[in-house]
């Protein structure tokens, strides 16, 4: 008895052609772009991703903070446009090597799924936090091959042993950017050290190295004191805190590189990027 031979299957292509003949210049689409939004705890990288980018919004919380409180705080139209897919490891420890292997096949799945069929045109999908990803990815990807080349007592490292995990954050990123949605990275800063111990008031973004070439743009989020411009003020008397946008990385607009926004928001960034305002869903 033979077995039936499967019906040959067409891989789905890698690539897409665009024919430049065929383009509608003067009815432009909302083209898309993505976006690192960095900074530390509490200078408002949830809100600017949940709270002022386009619907509808797929947002993976990969990690530390539950980001429910912002949904009931939300106006209800936005809310019904808002899917919240929450990954956490299952123990206060962190993630084990085994469930962030899982986390990230699942991510994958959720990406797939959720932008399939173009729903999730000129909306956005949301990674947050980015950094807490990368670590995920570090773990499954990384750290096993640095475990093997210390057993083995190789010396040079280069830049095999992360090899793999920049290919699936690249991939998983680029992927994203394909389905016509806007993507947002946010990413948590970790203090710098230098020879002499911790540098004062320098902090790096905790990324994949892939992603400042990613991504189109770059935000880095502060808050300042409105009285003294103080970071860290504690003064008395010294009320509220102002939010302020620097932008790191713009396209190839190196002219608008340390450009300052206060209340940074996504249409403000949109309209300074496309030189035209963003409404929902016309692109005109
Ligand atoms: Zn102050």
């Amino acid at each position: 008895m033979t077995t039936p031979t499967p019906p040959p299957t067409t891989p789905s292509p890698t690539y897409a052609v665009l024919d430049g003949s065929t383009l509608d210049v003067a009815h432009p689409p909302i083209l898309p772009f993505s976006i690192s939004v960095e900074g530390l705890e509490g200078t408002g990288k949830t809100y600017f991703s949940l709270l002022t980018c386009p619907t509808p919004i797929v947002m993976i919380n990969f990690g530390d903070r539950d980001p429910r409180h912002y949904l009931y705080s939300m106006p209800n139209d936005r809310r019904a446009k808002v899917r919240l897919i929450n990954f956490h490891s299952r123990n206060p420890g962190g993630w084990t090597r085994q469930e962030a292997a899982e986390s990230l096949s699942q991510l994958t799945q959720a990406a797939q799924l959720e932008t399939a069929d173009g729903r999730l045109n000129c909306g956005t999908f949301i990674i947050d936090s980015g950094s807490t990803w990368w670590q995920a990815v570090q773990e499954v990807h990384v750290a096993p091959l640095e475990e093997k080349r210390i057993a083995s007592g190789e010396k040079q490292t280069g830049g095999l042993i992360y090899g793999r995990a920049n290919l699936i954050v690249s991939g998983i990123l680029n992927y994203i950017k394909n389905q016509g949605c806007f993507l947002v990275i946010t990413h948590t800063k970790r203090q710098r050290w230098g020879s002499d111990g911790p540098v004062p008031g320098a902090f790096d973004p905790q990324y994949n190295s892939r992603v400042p070439y990613i991504v189109e743009v770059r935000l880095d989020l502060r808050t300042e004191c409105p009285s003294c411009g103080g970071r860290d003020c504690q003064a008395k008397g010294h009320v509220g805190r102002k939010h302020i946008g620097r932008i790191l990385k713009f396209g190839n607009n190196t002219g608008m590189v340390g450009m300052e926004i206060e209340n940074p928001t996504f249409s403000v960034i949109y309209s300074l990027y496309r030189g035209q305002e963003f409404r929902d869903g016309t692109g005109s």
